[in-house]
């Protein structure tokens, strides 16, 4: 049985730290950082990740300012509200949550945000900074899965990494972090021939797929450190309740994986804490704090 790496735990230490800064920030620097999370129409589960992070924001002392916008509101309209937000010097990270409603351009609301504002790290400069090694914002959810994998591993380089997903949010970036940290990264995606022989040659194997339970435990070398980023939503067959599963066969992996993180509980944890951690920093950057 391999060991559980705990993305709760280590999330909760990170924000610790992190709410012991932000009393530092107020008292010795009157900065106080403050993000606008902004929501479009009445996704339910947009709704919970936007409650989610503004509940973490109270716990750490971060300011947040909610904008809930009706599902009708045009892009012009959410334009202007990022201009505004652009140019308040009081608010230091903009996020907007995905999907926005299909009468809006995401990507042209994404590449409006001030880029040192852009706490998800999605603006396409910070897509090209984190490219070419002078990361700006880092996406959230790359950033936290590369955390637990230097918590657990120490020194990645030299490490067969393969990222199973190709997405702008979470693959690219993922490989691109793991790329930095001198791994020898294969990225793979539905085109890849033959997923498990490529799988099985990784001493790191990120699954950021969205297929419940896709990666099956014989695809996973023995010993290798398993980043489960996949949340699906199951029907229980015992309960008939709704429940959150990974990309990853977990319980069989498990059994084959050095260590594996669990869902949930393993990367959900850490992408919240990374969003209060870029909050952080892109506050102290325009504030000329080192
Ligand atoms: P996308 O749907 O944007 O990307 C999925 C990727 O998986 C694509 O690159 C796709 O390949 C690849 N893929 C799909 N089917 C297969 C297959 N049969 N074999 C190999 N590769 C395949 O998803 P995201 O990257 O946005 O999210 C991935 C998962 O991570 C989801 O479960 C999501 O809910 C979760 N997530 C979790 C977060 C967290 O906080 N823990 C945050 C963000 C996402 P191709 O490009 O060829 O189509």
């Amino acid at each position: 049985m391999s060991k559980l790496i705990d993305g709760k735990a280590f999330a909760d230490r990170l924000c610790a730290t992190l709410a012991e800064e932000v009393v530092t920030l107020k008292k010795d620097n009157q900065l106080s950082p403050c993000i606008a999370v902004v929501l479009v129409g009445e996704d339910p589960a947009s709704a919970t990740y936007v409650g989610a992070k503004v509940k973490r924001c109270e716990q750490l002392g971060i300011d947040s300012r909610s904008h809930h916008l009706d599902v009708t509101t045009s892009e012009e309209e959410l334009l202007s509200l990022i201009e505004q937000l652009n140019n308040d010097p009081e608010v230091h990270g903009i996020l907007v949550q995905l999907p926005v409603p299909k009468q809006i351009n995401g990507d042209a609301v994404i590449n409006a945000i001030n880029p040192d504002k852009d706490v998800d790290g999605f603006h396409i400069s910070n897509a090209g900074a984190l490219a070419v090694g002078q990361n700006n914002m880092v996406p959230c959810t790359p950033l936290g899965s590369l955390m637990l994998l230097q918590d657990e591993l120490g020194d990645l380089s030299g490490m067969n990494a393969v990222v199973v997903g190709r997405s702008n949010i979470v693959g690219k970036p993922m490989a691109a972090l793991l790329l930095q940290q001198s791994c020898t990264v294969t990225i793979a995606h539905s085109r890849t021939k033959d997923l498990p022989a490529v799988c099985r040659e990784a001493d790191i194997l990120v699954a950021a797929v969205g297929i419940p339970h896709f990666i099956q435990a014989d695809w996973v070398k023995p010993g290798a450190t398993v980043i489960d980023v996949g949340i699906n939503r199951i029907k229980d067959e015992a309960t008939g309740k709704n429940r959150l599963v990974g990309d990853v066969d977990y319980s069989a992996a498990a059994e084959v994986a050095g260590a594996i993180t669990p869902v949930p509980g393993g990367v959900g944890p850490m992408t919240i804490a990374c969003l209060m951690y870029n909050t952080v920093a892109a506050a102290k950057n325009q504030a000329g704090i080192a």
